[in-house]
């Protein structure tokens, strides 16, 4: 319809937001369905969070605030990164927003001209590239694979670099796919990005604290701090600490940016819910003892995934480092029919189906641009778990 911008025309409504809905419609409609779609933790978020945001409302705290956040959780988020990840910020480098999205989303806004490219390494979270559109950006796609574990390598890094490009975005551990870049892989992709002094580093940060086994969380201004400079360090309360409906994300970088990122704000949304903002800063300032037993739960129910859809012949899954997804491979069930005789030409078509014949909700990968494969959240029940992933195995046992 004519009427509607020609920037709309460029991009998708969110997949991930597309297949939650889809699944808590059937639901509602007194379907049984087990919903693997949405990441988002199933804790219920911290008394000491919850309470924080009750005191807030009890004093008044319910007006606007500064576009960009108050004090005291600017404060609270640059104790954060001394913190965990040794980058000194003062409150002047940050920025909070309405959720790790529209920090992002300002960012793009606020740097891309027509034709800047924006390298996105595949899998890549569902949201990049259609923010770079709606920026006005060209998304510029590096393929990593199953192959390599799902890490973009230093020579496709170097590959996708041109004079037009103006940012990489970064994730790790990994929204699809839960891969983690070690430091030395990390190092290897900075080492790149040193050759290269006109690009700059967006870092989204956001499963940061769910991380599994022995990998260690690192980000790219610390493993380069000559990067420090050209680097925008996005992290969040969402996941680790289940506040994904409080809509808090933040970021931190040279002044000058987050200046133009609090200017599209003033213009846009103006500040972030205040209630949200005081319960984050007790998210960061509080105590931090639950975040090592969620882990627990969390890698439980991550190897119970695997494992069981490691049973499936013709399906790979590889064990992630961290964040709550698994992205198996169907490589070998393309061509193959459905118990209730659907062709399973694709992994929307795979996807699909599930949702169909068995009620199980998940991603497929074609909207994190590698397919064929589809993304599982396990951050959910072990009884949804095991009884999705029973039925998954029905569904792939009776492929024809
Ligand atoms: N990041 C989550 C996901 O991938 C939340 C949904 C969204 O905002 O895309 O499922």
């Amino acid at each position: 319809m004519s009427f509607l911008s020609k920037t709309l025309s460029r991009v998708k409504p969110s997949p991930t937001i597309a297949v939650s809905a889809k699944a808590r419609d059937l639901k509602a409609a007194g379907r049984d369905v087990i919903g693997l779609g949405a990441g988002e933790p199933d804790f219920d978020t911290p008394q000491n969070i919850k309470d924080a945001a009750v005191a807030a409302i009890a004093a008044g705290k319910t007006k606007y605030t500064a576009p960009d956040g108050i004090i005291e959780l600017k404060e609270a988020i640059c104790a954060k990164f001394k913190r965990d990840n040794g980058l000194a910020y003062t409150p002047a480098q940050v920025s909070v927003g309405t959720g790790g999205k529209q920090i992002l989303y300002n960012a793009l806004m606020a740097t891309l001209n027509p034709g800047d490219e924006v390298v996105i390494p595949a899998p890549y979270w569902v949201s990049y590239p259609d923010m770079v559109l709606l920026a006005g950006g060209e998304p510029v796609i590096a393929q990593a694979s199953l192959q390599t574990g799902f890490k973009l390598t230093p020579d496709q890094l170097e590959e996708a670099i041109t004079p037009k490009t103006k940012w990489l975005i970064f994730n790790s551990p990994s929204n699809p796919t839960g891969a983690g870049y070690s430091r030395a892989e990390l190092k290897a992709l900075t080492d790149v990005l040193m050759r290269h002094p006109h690009v700059w580093v967006m870092t989204d940060d956001m499963y940061e604290h769910l991380a599994y086994d022995d990998f260690e969380f690192c980000t790219p201004a610390q493993v380069e701090p000559a990067l420090y400079e050209r680097t925008l360090t996005c992290n969040g309360v969402s996941k680790a600490y289940a506040m994904t409906g409080w809509r808090i994300g933040y970021a931190a970088g040279p002044e000058v940016l987050i200046a133009a990122m609090r200017k599209i704000q003033s213009q846009s949304t103006s500040n972030p819910c205040t209630i949200s903002q005081w319960a984050a800063v007790e998210a960061l300032n509080g105590t931090q003892d639950f975040l090592a037993p969620n882990n627990v739960v969390f890698k439980r129910r991550r190897d119970l995934v695997v494992s069981m859809l490691s049973q499936i012949p013709d399906m790979i899954c590889p064990v992630p480092d961290g964040a709550f997804y698994v992205y198996p491979s169907i490589a070998g069930m393309i061509g193959k029919t459905s118990p209730a005789g659907t062709l399973i030409t694709d992994d929307e078509v795979f996807a699909t189906a599930l949702l169909e014949e068995v009620g199980v909700a998940v991603v497929f990968g074609a909207a994190f641009g590698l397919s064929p494969n589809f993304r599982i959240s396990y951050a959910t029940s072990d009884e949804a778990l095991k009884e999705a992933c029973t039925r998954i195995q029905r569904f792939c046992a009776g492929l024809r």
